[in-house]
């Protein structure tokens, strides 16, 4: 068998036991067949077998392999375009409609690891932190227009000291404190879903490839099988490759990383983030960070465009935190790792059917922790005859990079360059 192991993370080194699913030998029928074995093709199958479908799900290594297993963990509000962006797009009504989706999202974990007792360390509590007063400003804009699409459970930060209680680091000033959001163990989030898809009937198999795929008649063939079915749901996201060139146009595979520190002890871990939440700085290029629950900082952040792992990626990570925490000069990595995020243009996530049988879900653009749980949901709803809220997502602007593949990264490389320069004004 050829799976890949997870990468080498923090995560993979904490992962709750999982059973190794067996490869698919053989051909197979069933009313639905799943590709992408990551929080959005999981959820769609629990959700499926749940409403009584015979689901098959075919991942190429294991189970969280992809982005769902690496991520930094935090559960975002709402969509990562602006939710002005989203009130321009669709309206008052429907983004209400939209934003009240993605708090399901959310609702969505917290019932998903109390039904199925997943063990992955659900936190709540979120901090935006702003080190100039334009972002202090953003906060103050962005809770006003989160409270029109029905969101109280925030507040904005006016003073340094107060936010030093949530992020206590000499450069943030304020922000916007959120106990709506929060941050969970990514990877034993995915393998407890999938244990529960496994246990409602899901046939699950790993180190399977689909190698083709006819969305026309649902067909899926494999190194060692081939799976026949009524309905596809497609849930490769960044890691699509070149298998579905019609959803490849709208997606662009970006590089983000995270390293873990060493243990810092309980008393210097807790002063980092005295409140436990999990924290995001509001630069285009944002670092991201939390604290583990063996003291480390896991502290993600920076960006890049090749499929190649950054060279000296500790070193580069290292400076970011340094920025944050200048008094962790002393304190090395144990752990760095990497992993590709899919952003559409708009940063909003893009559902919808590929002719009458084949469903797919990608381009959560960072926030596919919430997002892919609503996503899974909505699709199955749609394969079960209710297209209400897929339609209500298919309103979203979608449109494709412009220049084909080679010359989508340079056109993106530009456009980040210049939310950079943005990041330099007080
Ligand atoms: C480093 C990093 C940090 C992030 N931080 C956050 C965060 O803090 N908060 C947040 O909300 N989001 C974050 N994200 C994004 C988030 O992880 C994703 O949006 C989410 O996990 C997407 O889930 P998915 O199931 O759609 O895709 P994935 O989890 O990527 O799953 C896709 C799966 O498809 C499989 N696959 C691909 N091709 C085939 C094939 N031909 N046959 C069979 N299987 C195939 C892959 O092996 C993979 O396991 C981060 C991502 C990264 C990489």
């Amino acid at each position: 068998m050829s799976r890949q192991a997870h990468t080498d993370s923090w995560y993979a080194a904490t992962a709750r036991p999982q059973p190794h699913y067996p490869e698919l030998t053989e051909s197979l029928s069933c009313d639905v067949c799943v590709v992408g074995g990551g929080y959005t093709g999981v959820t769609a199958a629990l959700e499926l077998a749940e409403r009584g479908f015979d689901v098959v799900l075919l991942e190429a290594n294991r189970i969280g392999w992809g982005a769902s297993g690496r991520n930094g963990g935090q559960i975002c509000t709402g969509f990562s375009s602006s939710p002005d962006k989203l009130i321009d797009w669709v309206g008052l009504d429907d983004a209400r409609r939209l934003f009240a989706m993605t708090e399901e999202g959310k609702q969505i974990i917290r019932d998903r690891v109390a039904r199925h007792d997943i063990d992955c360390d659900l936190t709540w509590g979120y901090f935006h932190a702003a080190d100039r007063p334009r972002e202090l400003r953003e906060c103050e804009e962005a809770a006003e227009t989160l409270s029109k699409l029905g969101y109280e459970a925030q507040e904005v930060v006016r003073d340094a000291e107060r936010a030093q209680r949530h992020a206590a680091s000499p450069r943030f000033i304020g922000g916007l404190y959120e106990s709506g959001a929060g941050h969970l163990h990514p990877l034993n989030y995915c393998l407890g879903l999938a244990r529960a898809a496994a246990q409602t009937g899901v046939r699950i198999f790993e180190g399977t490839r689909a190698l083709t795929i006819d969305t026309e008649a649902a067909k899926v063939s494999t190194a060692k099988g081939e799976v026949s079915a009524k309905f596809l749901v497609l849930a490769m996201n960044a890691y699509l490759g070149d298998l579905v060139p019609g959803l490849r146009s709208r997606i662009m595979p970006v590089g983000t990383y995270i390293a873990a520190t060493e243990t810092l002890g309980e008393n210097r871990a807790k002063g980092l983030i005295p409140g436990n939440a999990a924290v995001a700085d509001m630069k285009f290029v944002l670092n991201y960070f939390r604290r583990s629950p063996d003291h480390r900082l896991l502290f993600g952040g920076r960006v890049s465009y090749s499929t190649l792992m950054p060279p000296n990626l500790p070193r580069a990570m290292r400076k970011k935190m340094l920025e944050v925490y200048p008094d962790l000069a002393d304190v090395g990595f144990d752990f760095t790792w990497g992993g590709f995020v899919a952003i559409t243009v708009e940063r909003s996530p893009h559902l919808g059917r590929l002719g009458r049988r084949t469903y797919f879900a990608q381009g959560f653009s960072g926030s596919g922790v919430t997002l892919t749980g609503i996503a899974g949901r909505v699709l199955a709803e749609a394969i079960a005859g209710q297209a209400g809220r897929l339609d209500l997502f298919a309103k979203l602007p979608h449109t494709p990079f412009p220049g084909g593949r080679i010359l989508r990264t340079p056109s993106l490389v530009l456009a980040m360059l210049w939310y950079r320069l943005r990041d330099l004004v007080p």
